[in-house]
């Protein structure tokens, strides 16, 4: 096999902070600024009795040219170098693991917390696009997931916690610092050019450290991404779409996966607490709020394609039927078995006449190249391999047997 693995201590293991006030630093703990936001890092320089442009030129040493160490901030005073070292530090999460495939995808577990801590993963698929190579990073921004949703490895590890914005943006952080690692401090750039919220967890219930980490990715004085590079993906925390109508413009997709709410009900559970209806009319107030916008004239839907479970003709029919009024694009994804999978992957065929029943009807409609099968790229395979830490899976294998049992019966 061609995949590397290596393990590796790039930084500490300590736990990563969530961006704080002075107030809260103690001789011990130092601030970590990797994850503030413009506004948060201003307010920590003013509170300092610094000008807050500072903020802005030590956003650019960190995100821009990837540097950890103040004294390589040129453009900064020593004096304020040597304060800020004794105070601040520049920590991106442990990387224990890093993955790179043979067709380019790479992938990093990442340890988050205290002790042995916990375990996320980062993807990063490159693909060759018209408009150049297009570097998509696949970021998480949960330990696990509490959503349970019946074909999804990360679910299957129940929720341990909310990832703060240093543990978000240094996800980020590190995948473009992968590439810029031997390069001299002043010809770094940046590397990634998308950002899916889609790794482990729901970004929707995490929803003040996702928006504070976007905020970053679109900052000029950050990462400086376009707003339809960087792409929320939910399972369908409708209060929470309609809250990110007012805080921010990124790109929106909705992992559908089951195109009437019997069916979506046993493959994504929350959607008995906001069901279909309510999902697409929050869909539809999304973009409307902003039509002309490129980032919002459609949302992406996302529909992970289970043999015998999901892929028939008549759920084609009903696909067509729900999205006829909801400007999209259709990503049809070959679903990724895990150990212990509940279910089979689509046959090519299937999929293929799948596409064409939505192609024919209007819909751009797509298949999502399965990328990086050697290193587990598929969301909390890895994770799930280093560590299973749910204790639950036997009960779980038992579970979507009977789940399996019934949706095949029914299929
Ligand atoms: S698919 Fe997403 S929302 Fe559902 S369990 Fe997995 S990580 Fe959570």
């Amino acid at each position: 096999m061609s995949t590397e693995v290596v393990a590796v201590s790039a930084v500490s293991a300590e736990q990563q902070q969530s961006p704080s006030a002075p107030a809260q630093q103690n001789a011990v703990e130092k601030v970590n600024l990797l994850g503030m936001s413009r506004p948060q890092m201003e307010k920590f320089f003013e509170d300092m009795g610094e000008k807050k442009f500072r903020a802005g030129q030590v956003m650019k040493w960190i995100h821009q040219f990837f540097v950890t160490d103040f004294a390589e901030m040129t453009n900064i005073s020593g004096k304020l170098r040597e304060k800020l070292e004794k105070i601040c530090e520049i920590k991106a999460p442990e990387v224990v693991h890093k993955n790179y495939s043979k067709d380019g995808t790479r992938k990093w577990v990442f340890r988050v917390g205290d002790g042995e801590g916990s375990l996320v993963e980062t993807v990063l698929i490159p693909a060759e696009h018209r408009s150049g190579l297009r570097c998509t990073l696949c970021i998480s921004s949960q330990v696990g997931c509490a959503l349970d949703c019946s074909f999804c490895s990360t679910g299957k590890q129940g929720f341990q916690r909310d990832l703060n914005q240093a543990e978000i943006i240094g996800q980020l952080w590190m995948a473009n610092y992968s590439y810029m690692e031997d390069v001299p401090v002043l010809e770094r750039e940046r590397s990634v050019t998308n950002v899916v919220m889609m790794g482990m967890g729901e970004p929707l219930l995490n929803y003040d450290a996702v928006l504070n980490s976007m905020r970053t990715m679109l900052d000029d004085f950050a990462y400086g991404m376009s707003k339809r590079r960087v792409t929320l993906s939910t399972s369908g925390v409708v209060p929470k779409i309609d809250q990110m109508v007012k805080d921010i413009d990124v790109a929106l997709a909705i992992s559908l996966h089951a195109p009437n709410d019997e069916l979506r009900n046993k493959l994504v559970p929350i959607n008995k607490k906001y069901p279909l209806e309510q999902l697409i009319a929050a869909c539809k107030r999304y973009i409307e709020k902003d039509g002309n916008e490129s980032s919002r004239k459609h949302v992406t839907i996302e529909y992970v394609m289970l043999d015998g479970v999901n892929d028939h003709p008549e759920h084609a029919q009903q696909m067509i039927k729900l999205l006829k009024n909801l400007p999209s694009k259709i990503n049809l994804i070959p679903f990724n078995p895990f150990p212990h999978a509940p279910y089979g992957r689509s046959s090519r065929n299937r999929i293929i006449s799948f596409q064409k029943t939505l192609s024919d009807a209007g819909f751009v409609c797509t298949i999502r190249q399965t990328r990086g099968d050697d290193i587990d790229a598929a969301c909390g395979q890895l994770v799930g391999q280093v560590a299973d830490r749910t204790r639950r899976a036997e009960q779980w294998k038992k579970k979507v047997a009977q789940q399996n049992e019934i949706l095949r019966s029914q299929g």
